[in-house]
């Protein structure tokens, strides 16, 4: 008999692990406490329709990615009810909203949960068909201030927070407008009619995305199709004076309180029901799926989902990428590696070098040394076993004051002021 193994794309988390698992999880609730965020735990499995009408039938998550299933009927007269394993927890937040009335306090309600999810995808480093979100959402009345950019830039002021209290360093935030519910039909529409032309030279998937939901297009990581997406209308283009007030708003709230972002006019994320603003904070430590967190404002998913106006905007961060994350800094930190080796280039260069790690070393940096003598290859060589960096130290980066940095994990190679340095290697 062949040993059972856990399921595809599901995994065991054993001790000491779960140690950290559990840390992520009670940063996250002291965190949002706060903030005075209160938790809610929604059902594992809903009725279909849920998601199909509150996540969209055409998002990639609806039409291939749910375990559905049919339950017994009750009675022979009654037709068996179609239930799915949540894919996402905001549509059950919001259903939950709705269904006990709370919207009636006339309050904002700001909600957070913590469980699994489930969707069927194809499994790889970081991507899991049961995975965990740690996510909240802030909805309610428009009279509570529900639709305020203060919201918006309040709910990314707290992830910046509770990423730096988790001790996650150099996240990434995206930030985008998708515009209102007005906005995006205009702007669909002009990319389906962009697409016309241009769907035919792209790949399969980009074809039938033309088709269904063109907005999808956009995410494209293909690298033949980027010239043809970069090329296609913008969505900012295409906002109403009222959507881009409420942009420029969020942005200016972000730079107040120091939150640092990018805009990202491709950024629409996978699910439907996003209005206005979309975010993301990404982490190039985690390889292909390099996404923490996603999120954004939904003005109009309550009422797609037979509820009273309730606009409200949320988050989900994916737990498991976290933890991946915290894991690869404490085995960077672990590592004997030198933050970076200082090559000279010529025997010349062997002081001003010197002088150069001295002050590096003064910064807190692990600074390994090489030496003016090394033939080019032989200094990229020791410096590969010994360091995560090289800088590249000759005549005329002394006299430029600009230093050549290569990244021996990406191989990215950048020119940094000497000024800089010390920061840009992590001081
Ligand atoms: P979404 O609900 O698609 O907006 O995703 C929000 C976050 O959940 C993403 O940024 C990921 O961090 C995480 N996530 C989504 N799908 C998966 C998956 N299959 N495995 C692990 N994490 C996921």
């Amino acid at each position: 008999m062949s040993t059972l193994k856990a399921v595809r794309g599901t995994r065991d988390l054993l001790p000491p692990e779960t140690e950290l698992w559990n840390k992520v999880e009670a940063t996250a609730r002291r965190v949002f406490a706060r903030y005075n965020f209160g938790e809610i735990r929604t059902p594992l499995f809903e009725d279909t329709s849920l998601f199909a009408r509150g996540v969209g039938e055409e998002t990639d998550i609806v039409s291939k990615e749910m375990y559905t299933w049919e339950d017994r009927a009750r009675a022979q007269s009654e037709k068996p009810q179609s239930l799915t394993l949540r894919p996402e927890n905001t549509a059950g937040v919001v259903r939950a909203y709705i269904e006990h009335k709370l919207g009636e306090t006339g309050m904002l309600q700001k909600l957070y949960y913590i469980g699994p999810q489930f969707r069927r995808e194809r499994p790889q480093k970081g991507r899991y068909r049961q995975f965990w979100q740690i996510g909240a959402e802030v909805i309610g009345p428009a009279s509570a201030g529900s639709e305020s950019p203060l919201r918006d830039a309040e709910v990314l002021e707290m992830l910046a927070a509770f990423l730096h209290e988790l001790g996650i360093r150099d996240a990434k935030l995206s930030i985008n407008s998708v515009g209102s519910a007005s906005d995006r039909p205009r702007y669909v529409a002009a990319l389906r009619e962009a697409l016309q032309d241009k769907a035919p030279q792209m790949c399969v998937d980009c074809q039938r995305r033309a088709e269904t939901n063109p907005l999808r297009v956009l995410d494209c990581k293909v690298p033949e199709d980027q010239p043809i997406i970069d090329a296609l209308p913008k969505i900012a283009d295409y906002l109403d004076e009222e959507s881009k007030a409420h942009f420029a708003a969020v942005c200016a709230a972000l730079d107040a309180c120091g939150v640092a972002y990018e805009v990202n006019p491709r950024l629409v994320r996978g699910l439907d029901y996003y209005t206005r603003t979309t975010f993301e904070f990404s982490h190039g430590g985690l390889g292909a799926q390099n996404a923490l967190l996603g999120g954004g404002r939904y003005d109009g998913l309550s009422e797609a989902i037979g509820g009273p106006k309730a606009p409200g905007i949320g988050f989900a961060m994916g737990e498991d990428r976290l933890i991946l994350t915290l894991q690869a800094q404490a085995s960077e930190a672990a590592s004997t590696l030198a933050d970076a080796y200082v090559a000279p280039l010529g025997e010349g260069m062997n002081a001003a070098a010197l002088r150069l790690a001295h002050e590096l070393r003064g910064a807190g940096l692990k600074i390994e040394l090489g030496d003016g003598s090394f033939r080019l290859k032989k200094s990229f060589e020791m410096g590969n076993k010994l360091a995560r960096k090289i800088i590249l130290f000759g005549e005329d980066e002394l006299a430029s004051g600009m230093l050549t940095v290569k990244d021996f994990a990406s191989g990215e190679q950048v020119k940094v002021a000497r000024g800089e340095i010390a920061h840009f290697l992590g001081a």
